[in-house]
């Protein structure tokens, strides 16, 4: 099978191609998705040709009037349970006080209720934990928030193998209104072991009438049954369009399999209309279910790829205008439209406490599990060293002009040759007088490193923030195919980190993976590999409990920015805090998963209740 099967589509500017909206009516009620042939771009928006269609998933939220977030108009006293602050100390106080969105003490009981005065409200914990509320600091929220409201989600948190797939497809088969088709998005071949891959041969004896489209994780390939096929009127003769495959087997016919959204795209192009919903309101509907993950702070690390520039940031402040996100959302704009960042005149920092400009993005390689991250040496079973997305001088200037207005630099970098010329950069910019460590430059997924990169990186104050899915999901991939047992040791290397005094996140890269915070410490926490339990990926590099604490609380917070206001309960900040059955810092590390959500709250508004 060729490996390019499995490329990522993290930090990539093509899936946005998939959908497109009326600029001229933000509001429309409907994502659509545009056959790519029907398909115009107007002046950084897309613009509607063609038939639109798309998806059902009920009502807008977008369409219902602004509201103010509900705060509780009493102040509240939490005691009696675990509080854990996060703040430098780790401290554990006997009780914080919550005054209308912000934290108004913490300390003994005592002094909390001589701050709080005598009409505050004691909530009694009954031994339940609170944490700072959870930030993933680099998930795709924009294109992740319209695929996961467009498609039914098949990927590696939610189904271990093909055949599970197969039989909840069938089970949306016998539960769906006849009409309706079934698109499923995150299937991964390498990951959910398959007797034969998806197409006409499995998906037809699901459905001969109803169309059936499975998307792959990597976004470049598609698998559908007959029945897609004849909606799309795609004849059995089919020629491949450029850049495209509609696959056949060893005699000649389809196999239902279709390499490139040149080719797919003909058939989610055919898809009937339906109710569905505008950008912005897939953001504020995918935040309310990530509220009861306990997450109180998302991202968007691709800013510009949905409607070719900015647009994107108008989507995110139109989210944030109606008062019903359930998560603070930071932003990066993508290098790939450098010149519509300048032409919008965007600068870092703008926005509000709830949606904000965070930093610039550059990308210098692929994925490993995609075969596309820059390396040093060639891969374990590919003769290939990767790709440089951005080559050396191109990086190091737009890295030179962007740190120069000041922003922060985020940079995504899998590979040990790509965090080499990331570094490189860095070192240049910095002899040339730049203060880079004020800048706080930051390596997305910064999957292979070896120990003078931690220690260069420990001289310009640049941190990592880690996929942690890598080591558990692909730990065994990263071992037996992708680097081998040696060099698969240096992925994610969260304890060599720790010892050297470079900080670093975790992060779901949503929809690469769908982010449960808790299931991400745990992952940090014991390495364990998805695919063989007993097994564990380089174990030495196991992160402390407080460490991956802090990776999705107050070092994410600082990445991000945003240490001013979140990321720990400290008074003046914002009370954003969740509520948990049990404390991740005691319970056995493989339970820490099934630490329960109990509630969640941003800005002293509940989100989530469970
Ligand atoms: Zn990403
Ligand atoms: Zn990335």
């Amino acid at each position: 099978m060729a490996h390019e099967e499995y490329g990522c589509p993290c930090c990539q500017a093509g899936l946005g191609n998939l959908f497109a909206y009326d600029a001229a009516d933000a509001t429309a009620a409907e994502i659509r998705i545009l056959p790519i042939g029907r398909r115009r771009f107007m002046a950084g928006a897309s613009a509607l040709a063609g038939t639109a269609v798309t998806t059902a998933c009920g009502s807008s939220l977008l369409s219902a009037p602004p509201v103010a977030p509900e705060l509780e108009a009493r102040t509240r006293i939490y005691a009696g349970g675990t509080i854990m602050t996060v703040d430098p100390g780790f401290s554990r106080p006997e009780a914080m006080a919550v005054k209308g969105n912000r934290i108004l003490a913490t300390g003994s009981l005592e002094d909390v209720q001589a701050a709080a005065g005598e009409d505050a409200d004691i909530i009694d914990l009954k031994g339940r934990t609170v944490l700072p509320g959870l930030i993933d600091p680099h998930t795709h929220i924009l294109i992740g928030a319209l695929m996961d409201q467009a498609m039914d989600y098949v990927g590696i948190t939610r189904f271990s193998t093909t055949d599970e797939i197969l039989d909840y497809i069938r089970h949306l088969d016998s539960e769906r209104p006849e009409n309706e088709w079934i698109v499923c998005r995150n299937y991964y071949p390498m990951l959910q072991a398959f007797e034969e891959p998806l197409g006409f041969s499995s998906l037809d004896k699901i459905s001969g009438i109803r169309p059936i489209m499975v998307l792959n994780a990597s976004g470049h390939i598609a698998y559908a049954n007959q029945a897609a096929f004849m909606a799309a009127g795609i004849p059995d003769d089919v020629a491949n369009p450029s850049g495209g495959e509609f696959v056949r087997d060893t005699n000649g016919n389809l196999t239902g399999e279709m390499r490139n959204q040149t080719t797919y795209s003909k058939v989610l192009g055919a898809r009937p209309s339906g109710v569905g919903s505008a950008p912005a309101d897939a953001v504020l509907k995918t935040c309310e279910r990530f509220a009861s993950l306990g997450l109180t702070t998302v991202s968007e690390l691709g800013l510009g790829g949905l409607l070719r520039g900015a647009g994107d940031w108008e989507v995110l402040k139109q989210a944030g205008a109606t008062g019903r996100l359930s998560q603070r959302i930071r932003a990066y704009p993508m290098y790939v439209f450098d010149d519509a960042w300048d032409e919008a005149g965007l600068s870092p920092g703008e926005g509000d406490d709830l949606v904000r400009i965070a930093g610039y993005k550059l990308i210098a390689d692929g994925s490993n599990q995609g075969f596309t991250g820059l390396q040093r040496e060639p891969y374990y079973t590919v003769d290939s060293t990767g790709i440089a997305y951005m080559a050396p001088a191109e990086l190091t200037a737009l890295m030179r002009k962007r740190a120069a207005q000041g922003w922060q630099i985020a940079v995504h970098g899998n590979g040990d040759k790509a965090i080499d010329n990331i570094l490189d950069a860095v070192e240049q910019v910095a002899s040339e007088g730049i203060d880079v460590k004020s800048l706080r430059i930051r390596i997305e997924h910064c999957s292979i490193l070896h120990d003078e990169q931690i220690e260069r990186m420990k001289a310009h104050g640049v941190s990592a923030s880690f996929l942690i899915g890598h080591v558990h999901y692909w730990g065994v991939a990263m071992r037996d195919r992708i680097f081998g047992p040696d060099k698969s040791r240096l992925l994610d290397r969260c304890a060599s980190c720790e010892r050297a005094g470079v900080g670093y996140t975790i992060h779901s890269d949503f929809f690469v993976t769908d982010p449960n915070p808790l299931h991400m410490i745990e992952m940090a926490v014991t390495r364990q590999s998805w695919k063989e339990p007993d097994f564990a990926l380089a174990p030495e590099e196991c992160a402390s409990r407080e460490t991956a604490i802090r990776a999705m609380t107050s070092e994410a917070a600082w990445q991000l920015g945003s240490d001013h206001e979140i990321g720990s309960l400290e008074p003046g900040k914002f009370a954003d805090y969740v509520i948990l059955d049990g404390d991740p810092s005691s319970v056995p590390a493989d339970e820490i998963k099934n630490i329960r959500v109990l509630e969640t709250w941003m800005g002293g508004a509940q989100t989530f209740q469970a």
